[in-house]
Formats: C-alpha cells, sequence, structure tokens
C-alpha cells in the first residue's frame, strides 16, 4: 500500500521561514477542526481504556490467581492506569485549547506572549507554550516532582 494517503501538512515550508505571527482565519479553522478531531480520538481512547479497566478488573476479582497470574494482571492494570492518566493530562491540553480558540487568545504562549507558531502549532494544536519556553517548563520539571495523581474525573 503507498503511503500517499496522508494529511495535508499545515505547514510545509521550514521553520525558519515561518514569522511567528497571528494565524490567519483559514489556519485558526484547520487547526480547531485538528483539535475537535483530535478531541474525539481520545474519547474513543478514553472508553476503550475504561472497558479494559473494567474487564481487568473483573478478570482479577472473580480469578483467585496467586503468583504471577495475579501480579500480571495488577501490572496490566497499572499500565491502563498510566495511559488514561496520559489520555486524560491531553484531553485537558485540547479542551485548553479549544477554550483559549473560543476566547481568541489561542496561539499566543502562555507564558511569554509570543506567537507560538503555525509550524509547531500544526504539530503540536494543544500547545499552549511556545517551543523556548516549553523547554525552559522541561528542565524546570526535570528537577521537580512532576503533577501526578489526579483523581479520575467522569
Ligand atoms: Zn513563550
Amino acid at each position: 500500500m503507498p503511503a500517499a494517503v496522508r494529511r495535508e501538512p499545515l505547514a510545509s515550508v521550514a521553520p525558519s521561514a515561518v514569522a511567528p505571527t497571528a494565524l490567519s482565519e483559514a489556519d485558526l479553522r484547520r487547526l480547531r477542526a485538528s483539535l475537535m478531531a483530535r478531541a474525539r480520538d481520545l474519547v474513543e481512547q478514553d472508553v476503550a481504556l475504561r472497558q479494559r479497566l473494567t474487564t481487568e478488573q473483573a478478570v482479577t476479582a472473580n480469578t483467585f490467581v496467586a503468583g504471577t497470574e495475579g501480579a500480571c494482571a495488577a501490572a496490566a492494570d497499572d499500565q491502563v492506569i498510566a495511559l488514561l492518566h496520559h489520555e486524560q493530562d491531553e484531553m485537558r491540553e485540547v479542551r485548553q485549547a479549544l477554550l483559549r480558540l473560543d476566547e481568541g487568545r489561542y496561539g499566543w504562549c502562555a507564558e511569554c506572549g509570543d506567537a507560538i507558531g503555525l509550524q509547531r502549532l500544526a504539530v503540536l494544536p494543544e500547545a499552549a507554550l511556545c517551543v523556548s519556553c516549553q523547554g525552559m517548563a522541561e528542565h524546570r520539571a526535570e528537577h521537580r516532582v512532576p503533577r501526578k495523581g489526579e483523581p479520575l474525573k467522569r
């Protein structure tokens, strides 16, 4: 199968050629569409993960397994829970990005206020920070305990 069926890139020019400016209406529409699509994917993923978790918990609860099998089931649960957390973090970012779109704040770095740039948003439409602020945030995160273990919502 040819790899010809690819989504049209939002920006096909080199990053250095893109001046980080306000996004056009057309860009915003495309980015909104990709955020909506991402949100739908995440909802499906959420449902699938929850089903997996329920199934695995049911298996663990209904079968009296000791030793390796029980440990495997627990490890699988941990993995699903980790995936759920990751999915929910992403969902929160996507929702916040859609909110910023609605409020006309989309595309501007939440930290320094600079334009995030279409190049970056095309790859990561939920990005709230520009590349350099993101880099600094990640650097800080390395020296801090990341926020974890937030309660599952809904
Ligand atoms: Zn910034």
